[in-house]
Protein backbone atom coordinates (compact mmCIF):
# COMPACT_ATOMS: atom_id res chain seq x y z
CA UNK A 1 0.00 0.00 0.00
CA UNK A 2 1.25 3.52 -0.98
CA UNK A 3 0.71 5.91 1.85
CA UNK A 4 -0.07 8.88 -0.43
CA UNK A 5 -2.67 6.85 -1.84
CA UNK A 6 -4.20 5.98 1.80
CA UNK A 7 -5.14 9.71 1.72
CA UNK A 8 -8.42 8.61 0.11
CA UNK A 9 -11.62 7.39 2.01
CA UNK A 10 -12.23 4.92 -0.98
CA UNK A 11 -8.59 3.48 -1.22
CA UNK A 12 -8.32 3.05 3.08
CA UNK A 13 -12.00 0.95 2.82
CA UNK A 14 -10.08 -0.83 0.08
CA UNK A 15 -7.69 -2.80 1.85
CA UNK A 16 -10.10 -4.24 4.13
CA UNK A 17 -11.29 -6.31 1.13
CA UNK A 18 -11.74 -9.75 2.35
CA UNK A 19 -10.17 -8.89 5.70
CA UNK A 20 -11.80 -10.47 8.87
CA UNK A 21 -12.08 -7.43 11.29
CA UNK A 22 -13.97 -7.01 14.33
CA UNK A 23 -14.49 -3.36 13.65
CA UNK A 24 -16.73 -2.38 10.59
CA UNK A 25 -14.62 -1.49 7.42
CA UNK A 26 -16.06 1.81 6.73
CA UNK A 27 -15.50 2.96 10.21
CA UNK A 28 -11.72 2.29 10.23
CA UNK A 29 -11.50 4.02 6.67
CA UNK A 30 -13.45 6.83 7.84
CA UNK A 31 -10.97 7.23 11.01
CA UNK A 32 -8.26 7.86 8.89
CA UNK A 33 -7.16 3.28 9.38
CA UNK A 34 -6.42 1.28 6.19
CA UNK A 35 -5.04 -3.01 6.71
CA UNK A 36 -1.59 -3.78 6.56
CA UNK A 37 -3.06 -7.31 5.95
CA UNK A 38 -1.29 -8.79 8.80
CA UNK A 39 -4.09 -9.88 11.17
CA UNK A 40 -6.33 -7.26 12.23
CA UNK A 41 -3.27 -4.07 12.10
CA UNK A 42 -4.09 -0.92 10.72
CA UNK A 43 -2.26 2.10 10.07
CA UNK A 44 -3.19 6.13 10.02
CA UNK A 45 -2.31 7.46 6.98
CA UNK A 46 -1.83 10.54 8.27
CA UNK A 47 0.44 9.96 11.82
CA UNK A 48 1.33 6.36 10.58
CA UNK A 49 -0.26 5.17 14.09
CA UNK A 50 -0.77 1.78 14.43
CA UNK A 51 -3.24 -0.71 15.97
CA UNK A 52 -4.19 -3.54 16.43
CA UNK A 53 -6.13 -6.33 19.24
CA UNK A 54 -9.07 -4.73 18.08
CA UNK A 55 -12.20 -5.79 20.84
CA UNK A 56 -15.75 -5.89 19.00
CA UNK A 57 -16.97 -2.93 20.95
CA UNK A 58 -14.18 -0.14 20.17
CA UNK A 59 -14.90 2.57 18.49
CA UNK A 60 -11.79 3.66 15.54
CA UNK A 61 -12.20 7.32 16.39
CA UNK A 62 -11.88 6.57 20.53
CA UNK A 63 -8.70 4.19 19.96
CA UNK A 64 -6.79 6.84 16.99
CA UNK A 65 -7.58 9.72 20.12
CA UNK A 66 -6.39 8.26 22.67
CA UNK A 67 -3.03 6.31 21.29
CA UNK A 68 -2.53 8.81 18.86
CA UNK A 69 -3.68 12.45 20.27
CA UNK A 70 -1.63 14.38 18.24
CA UNK A 71 -2.09 13.06 14.66
CA UNK A 72 -3.71 16.44 13.00
CA UNK A 73 -6.21 14.57 10.16
CA UNK A 74 -7.79 13.12 13.98
CA UNK A 75 -7.56 16.44 15.26
CA UNK A 76 -8.94 18.38 12.33
CA UNK A 77 -12.15 15.67 12.28
CA UNK A 78 -12.95 15.33 15.99
CA UNK A 79 -11.91 18.56 17.37
CA UNK A 80 -9.58 19.00 20.31
CA UNK A 81 -12.25 19.06 22.83
CA UNK A 82 -13.19 15.34 21.72
CA UNK A 83 -9.37 14.04 21.84
CA UNK A 84 -9.21 16.00 25.31
CA UNK A 85 -11.84 14.43 26.81
CA UNK A 86 -10.77 10.89 25.62
CA UNK A 87 -7.00 11.69 26.85
CA UNK A 88 -8.94 12.41 30.31
CA UNK A 89 -10.58 9.15 30.54
CA UNK A 90 -7.28 7.07 29.92
CA UNK A 91 -6.38 6.27 33.87
CA UNK A 92 -9.84 4.48 34.24
CA UNK A 93 -8.85 1.96 31.39
ZN1 LIG B 1 -3.58 9.37 12.85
Amino acid sequence: NDPALMQNFEARRATFAGVRHPIDHERLARAGFYSTGRGDAVLCFHCGGGLNNWQPEEDPWVEHAKHYPGCSFLLANKGPEFVNSIQLQRPQH
